[in-house]
């Protein structure tokens, strides 16, 4: 693809529009960090479109981009086991609609808030768009710790949070998912319930569900199958593959598990991964049936594997995970799990290629060091895509009332990641950063969200 040729002012132009706009987001959206990073990490790869297309500026489109169309915040009491009432806080960013209904994840974890909620959000809208799926963007969860809770406490906190909630959201207008402690379980438990305010059988409101009520196969895979589709085009450019390679992987949730598993069928080696009391490495190669036993059935710390497997050791500083020598690294645990100092171990001892399974799981300068190093990066955008690209899919079994086989949605998965990473390639290349595929996949997600708010006027 040619490069797009910008005239020296029309690019001056465009990063003062970029940087003005910035800064108004600065001071309205104070304090709120994470947010404020993945929004300065998206407008700086946009200089060169504003550059090329001034209607965009003309329009608007990145200050109202910029802000959710509505957030929704909401108390959630419940009764713990002890017969007490304990109360959270609950959270739904319905970000952008411009191409299709709100779409994205529930997060349930402390450290939830607003910052945390709109960053996830604002991120979802240009994944969504790359899936080339119509599914606008959104996000949601709560402070809720479901740690140490029994299945019944679980249970009552999922039916207050929906309640509430239900309010809000049906098939047509905005469909959550699973995220960071939502699983198949509490996917479950919000569906009953919310199935049982509403009535009918509303199967598209959530995704994620299980297969005997609507849910899709290959869905519980797909983010981490995705990811390491991913990988593997990018390692395929390079004339290379997964084949023989070893791979950290942080985190031991969803999307680690299943990066994990693929990374193994395609003949690499998985020697770490993690939790968040530590990391676990295992010379001979991770035994995933442990570790999906020990996390997905037990629901028990990693830390447990090394009990059964008297070769391998566990350390209790999870971020050391980085210091372990491999040729990939799969971030898949959550924000800003790679900092400066760990990228530049990474790169010291030889690593290829970064695949980001979690959202925005390196900061800022972390993505500098690789970027400068040359090591393939895959930013989280386009690498994480394929969990929300198979709840599309999913989305539109249930509207076909039919089910299709897992080999024919993993299928559609492998072409969409194909897409994704043609896509980028192709906008990294077009506007003059061939090779980064950050600047690459914002570029491709926004212009097809940009284009429909443009269509749809001033709204
Ligand atoms: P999950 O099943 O709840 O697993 C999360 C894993 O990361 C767990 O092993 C957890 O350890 C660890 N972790 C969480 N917070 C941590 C922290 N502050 N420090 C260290 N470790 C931490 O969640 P998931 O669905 O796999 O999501 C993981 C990441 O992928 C998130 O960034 C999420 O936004 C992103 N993502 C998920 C999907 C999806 O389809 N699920 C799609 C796209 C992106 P503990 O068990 O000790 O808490």
């Amino acid at each position: 693809m040619a490069t797009v040729q910008v005239k020296q002012d029309q690019l001056e132009a465009a990063k003062k529009y970029v940087n003005e706009v910035y800064e108004v987001v600065q001071k309205r959206n104070q304090g709120e960090n994470e947010f404020l990073q993945a929004v300065k990490e998206v407008f700086d790869s946009l200089v060169p479109v504003f550059a090329k297309y001034p209607v965009y500026m003309d329009n608007g489109i990145l200050e109202r981009v910029v802000e959710p169309e509505r957030i929704i915040s909401f108390r959630i009491p419940w009764v713990d086991d002890q017969g007490k009432v304990q109360v959270n806080r609950g959270f739904r960013v319905q970000f952008n609609s411009a191409i299709g209904p709100y779409k994205g994840g529930l997060r349930f974890h402390p450290s939830v808030n607003t910052s945390i909620i709109k960053f996830l959000g604002f991120e979802q809208i240009f994944k969504n768009s790359l899936t080339g799926q119509p599914i606008g963007g959104g996000k949601g969860g709560s402070d809720f710790d479901p740690k140490g809770k029994s299945d019944n406490e679980i249970m009552r906190f999922c039916q207050s949070f929906i309640t509430e909630l239900s309010k809000y959201i049906d098939p047509d207008t905005d469909v959550p998912a699973g995220d960071i402690g939502v699983g198949a379980r509490e996917i479950g438990f919000l569906f009953g319930q919310y199935k049982r305010i509403r009535g009918g059988y509303p199967a598209g409101v959530l995704t994620g569900k299980g297969i005997g009520y609507g849910g899709s196969l290959a869905r519980t895979e797909a983010t981490g199958y995705g990811t390491v589709y991913f990988v593997e085009e990018m390692l395929k450019d390079q004339g290379d593959s997964m084949n023989g390679k070893t791979v950290v992987v942080s985190g031991s949730g969803n999307v680690s598990i299943y990066a994990m598993e693929k990374a193994q069928q395609l003949g690499a080696t998985v020697v770490a991964c993690s939790d968040s009391s530590g990391y676990i490495y295992d010379k001979n190669g991770i035994n995933l049936a442990t570790v999906k036993r020990i996390k997905e059935v037990e629901r028990k710390r990693i830390s447990e594997y090394v009990d059964e497997h008297p070769e391998a050791v566990f350390n209790d500083n999870y971020s050391d995970i980085w210091l372990t020598p491999c040729d990939i690294a799969l971030p898949c645990a959550t924000q800003n799990e790679i900092n400066e100092v760990s990228a530049k171990l990474l790169v010291a001892n030889g690593v290829k290629a970064i695949g980001e399974g979690a959202n925005m799981p390196s900061t800022l300068e972390a993505i500098d060091v690789f970027l400068s190093n040359n090591v393939l990066f895959g930013p989280a955008k386009a690498a994480n895509a394929g969990g929300v690209a198979v709840s599309s899919l999913e989305m539109a079994q249930n509207s076909m009332r039919l089910s299709w086989t897992f080999e024919e949605v993993d299928a559609k998965l492998h072409e969409i990641m194909k897409n994704i990473y043609r896509n980028s390639v192709d906008a990294s290349n077009e506007f003059g950063h061939p090779g980064n595929l950050v600047v690459g996949a914002n570029i491709a997600g926004f212009k097809k969200v940009a284009d429909a708010m443009l269509a749809h006027g001033v709204i």
